[in-house]
């Protein structure tokens, strides 16, 4: 796993390898690699909470398991920052999201962008590799387009970004509006409540269909 421990976000865009002559697949961890929703929801469960999923929402989906009391946003924010230290290993890897990347790493370089606290970054990188997803890591904070923008000017082949916020999608769409969009969601009871706009982002319920999307668009 590269690390770029001390770099800025910005830094390590211009630090990651990118290799200058082909496309360049850009890619986000959670709820697109990895099954947050439902790890944070195995670690919650451990601190006396539960998780009802009837919003496009992290914490407004938790509340105390006894009284049913929702869960505030500081005790969401300590338990979020908690889960970093000590629940970030604990995430089921989405189907068939190694096997499309090793495939398509091939033909494009994959550089992982995720916008974890800096203090799960050894956890993130070590989840990554030991489930075969060992490409170089950016962490980011805030919205992504101004750091896909610097990582696409990399190469002269075509960018794909995905991840599954709109509103990361949105601000790619601004600062790189050239970049191919894709957005997924793991989680089958989070989807049905995501924003999405299917004909400004390339929507793949999985990776068996968002591989070949991919491979269309970067390819042809
Ligand atoms: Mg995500």
């Amino acid at each position: 796993m590269t690390q770029l421990h001390i770099l800025s976000p910005a830094e390590a865009a211009r630090a990651v390898p990118v290799d200058p002559k082909r496309p360049l697949l850009i890619v986000d961890v959670d709820e697109v690699l990895a099954h947050f929703m439902q790890g944070f929801e195995r670690f919650v469960g451990r601190h006396g909470y539960e998780m009802r999923i009837d919003k496009f929402a992290l914490f407004q989906n938790v509340y105390h398991a006894d009284t049913g009391a929702p869960l505030d946003m500081t005790r969401g924010k300590q338990l979020f920052d908690d889960f970093f230290l000590h629940g970030a290993d604990d995430l089921d890897p989405v189907d068939g999201a190694a096997a499309a990347l090793e495939a398509l790493s091939l033909e494009m370089s994959i550089i992982i962008l995720t916008n974890a606290p800096d203090h799960g970054r050894d956890a993130r990188s070590g989840w990554l590799t030991f489930h075969g997803m060992d490409y170089p890591m950016i962490i980011n904070s805030g919205l992504k387009g101004p750091i896909v923008r610097d990582l696409a000017a990399r190469t002269s082949g075509k960018a794909g970004f995905i991840d599954d916020l709109l509103p990361n999608l949105e601000s790619v769409a601004e600062d790189a509006p050239d970049v191919l969009r894709f957005q997924m969601i793991a989680d089958e009871r989070l989807r049905p409540f995501a924003p999405t706009v299917p004909d400004r982002h390339h929507w793949a319920d999985d990776w068996a269909e968002m591989e070949p999307a991919i491979r269309r668009r970067l390819l042809d």
